[in-house]
């Protein structure tokens, strides 16, 4: 067997794509290993989004090389792939850059993988960042389920232009995968042991892929049976056996639409937690960002949510020191996250992209007030979450157990709002959900212990 290292950055799409890519050159006999040192091949799957996720791929790759300039020496090759999302932006540049790396691959056109890494063998050096006219996911082998809880892609890319992001740049246009490959996906991933599916998307609520061509799906009929949007979707997952647990990440505000908040209040596998990403609270600022929506339309999607799923919790993404933003437009943000009461978050610093709109303002925020900003907003957001946290202790909690803990006779599992949930059981749990009494609360996770039988079908 030959030795596969694939480091992920970034988001959990990344995740989902450098799981296909070792799945890819599996059949080429490339088994993975936990460190690159030794390695044949190397794929570093890049995040774009901020300065600091690109920059990492540079440092790497300047680790990286004396390992590979030592298997030369003792006449062994590794090949180094840079894929992904910088790799998609900067090309044939890191190629130029770095001289050790011999395959530069964006995130439309990695099933190409394996032609390419024949290439490098004969000692070419390769780009393909190509939009390509044929669907990677119809040249991907088919996914299998190593976890209980399993990614499932269902929509890639982004129209929409936020004036202070990269991804319809790196990621391309929109698009959705049809329903019946989705169905077909995940009723797979369910036989081979998951029991809950996270559905992946940059803008996942955007999701419209077109309907299986039976007419025998119910809920299909209509005016719009052409497509179906992602609550049709998660309705018809939610009927697949075994498959005890649906989320969906990631979504934005605009696309939140009255059937997917319904779909929350009558589809109990969909689990009473939402990852919803605001940015800001100022109006003027969602403007100039291009969000398509403001502070208070946010506040009412919340509302219809909370009124379909009473125990719904909320997780947000905010960006603080966006171009232009005034001491009055960032306490706008702190008076969003204190009526929203969020239980998890992320918070950035605006990092400007090569190629944005905002990137080019001449009236970027000082370093020293961004950091004054993100950390009063983390503050409150930290302090939100721990309240959420300690009001577990004390109650009883449907736990999907996913893997064995740190510790013998230890399982670990996620509560319905995805808090990770430690306790001693047996290994037969894993896949199963049980009640569990929650004790007491360590930094984001909680312990508790087992107090019923588990329920295969439970939620
Ligand atoms: N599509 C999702 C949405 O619109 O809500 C977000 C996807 S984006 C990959 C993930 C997060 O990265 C964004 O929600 C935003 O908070 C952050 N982000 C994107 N561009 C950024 C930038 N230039 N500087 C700082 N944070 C950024
Ligand atoms: Fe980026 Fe905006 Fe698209 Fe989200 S909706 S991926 S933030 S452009």
């Amino acid at each position: 067997m030959k030795k596969l290292y694939v480091k992920t950055y970034g988001c959990q799409m990344n995740v989902y794509d450098s799981a296909r890519m070792a799945e890819l050159m599996a059949p080429q006999g490339y088994e993975a290993v936990s460190s690159p040192s030794d390695a044949d091949l190397v794929l570093l799957n890049t995040c774009h989004i901020r300065e600091k996720a690109a920059e990492k791929l540079f440092s790497d790759l300047g680790r990286l090389m004396p390992h590979k300039a030592r298997k030369a020496e003792t006449g062994g090759g590794m090949i180094v792939a840079v894929t992904g999302c910088v790799a998609q932006a900067a090309g044939a540049e890191i190629l130029k850059r770095v001289k050790g790396v011999d395959i530069v691959v964006g995130p439309q056109s990695y099933h190409r993988l394996p032609a390419l890494v024949d290439g490098a063998a004969r000692g070419e050096r390769l780009v393909d960042t190509e939009f390509p006219p044929e669907s990677k996911f119809d040249h991907l082998p088919k996914p299998g389920a190593q976890n209980v809880s399993a990614f499932l892609s269902v929509q890639e890319g982004c129209d929409k232009f936020c004036s202070f992001c990269v991804v319809p740049y790196t990621r391309g246009a929109e698009f959705s995968r049809p329903v019946s490959s989705v169905l077909d996906e995940a009723r797979r991933l369910v036989d081979e042991g998951a029991r809950e599916i996270n559905l992946l998307g940059q803008n996942v609520n955007a999701y419209h892929g077109a309907a299986p061509s039976s007419g025998a799906w119910g809920h299909g009929a209509g005016p719009d049976s052409g497509e179906w949007s992602l609550g049709h979707l998660i309705r018809e997952l939610a009927k697949i056996p075994n498959l005890l647990r649906l989320r969906y990440t990631t979504s934005h505000p605009k696309d939140m639409d009255a059937d997917l908040i319904a779909a929350h209040g009558d589809t109990e596998k969909l689990m009473p937690f939402l990852h919803l990403p605001v940015q800001s609270g100022s109006d003027r600022v969602l403007k100039e960002m291009n969000r398509g929506h403001t502070a208070d339309d946010y506040r009412h999607s919340i509302e219809q949510l909370r009124k379909a799923r009473p125990d719904i919790a909320f997780s947000s993404d905010f960006i603080v020191g966006f171009p232009g933003e005034t001491e009055a437009d960032f306490a706008a943000s702190l008076g969003l996250v204190r009526d929203i009461d969020f239980v998890q978050f992320y918070a950035f610093k605006y990092s400007p992209r090569p190629g944005t709109p905002a990137a080019s303002r001449d009236d970027q925020v000082q370093e020293e007030i961004k950091n004054e900003r993100l950390a009063r907003l983390q503050d409150l957001l930290v302090t939100q979450q721990h309240r959420f946290n300690r009001s577990f202790v004390g109650r009883k909690v449907p736990v999907l157990f996913e893997k064995l803990g740190r510790h013998e006779g230890q399982l670990i599992g996620r509560s319905p709002w995805i808090q990770p949930v430690h306790a001693a059981a047996s290994p037969e749990l894993l896949g199963r959900v049980a009640m569990l009494s929650i004790t007491g609360i360590e930094r984001n996770s909680l312990a508790g212990f087992l107090v019923d039988h588990p329920g295969e079908h439970a939620a």
